[in-house]
């Protein structure tokens, strides 16, 4: 399969990565939206968050035990935003799960 962030997580297109574990990968963004701008991956190819099941959620929840971890690193003490876009109605650009961590400045109010 052709995917760009299953390659980022095998290490076969250089990223910067900020934590790994056997199921997860996370790396900075290429184009940060703020101060602190990583992306949370699942190891396997999940395409959005359409496609999470009741068979393929436990690497969502370690995605989630994850994030303080990584927020704490990143000197996020004031709070962060973590989001995930499914699909064109959210302009997903990379059919491979992936959640946003942004922070290190007071984020703006709007969502959409
Ligand atoms: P989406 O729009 O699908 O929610 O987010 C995709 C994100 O992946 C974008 O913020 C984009 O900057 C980032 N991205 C796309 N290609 C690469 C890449 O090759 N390396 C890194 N580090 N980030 C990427
Ligand atoms: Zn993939």
């Amino acid at each position: 399969m052709d995917c760009i962030f299953c390659k980022i997580a095998a290490g076969e297109i250089p990223s910067t990565c900020v934590y790994q574990d056997e199921s997860i990968f996370a790396f900075r963004d290429i184009n940060p939206q703020a101060p602190v701008h990583v992306l949370i991956i699942p190891r396997t190819h999940i395409c959005c968050a359409d496609a999470i099941t009741d068979e393929n959620s436990d690497v969502v929840a370690k995605i989630f035990a994850a994030i303080p971890k990584i927020a704490k690193a990143e000197g996020l003490t004031n709070g962060y935003r973590v989001l995930t876009n499914c699909g064109e109605d959210a302009c997903q650009t990379v059919k491979h799960l992936h959640f946003h961590l942004l922070g290190g400045r007071k984020l703006t109010e709007q969502m959409a």
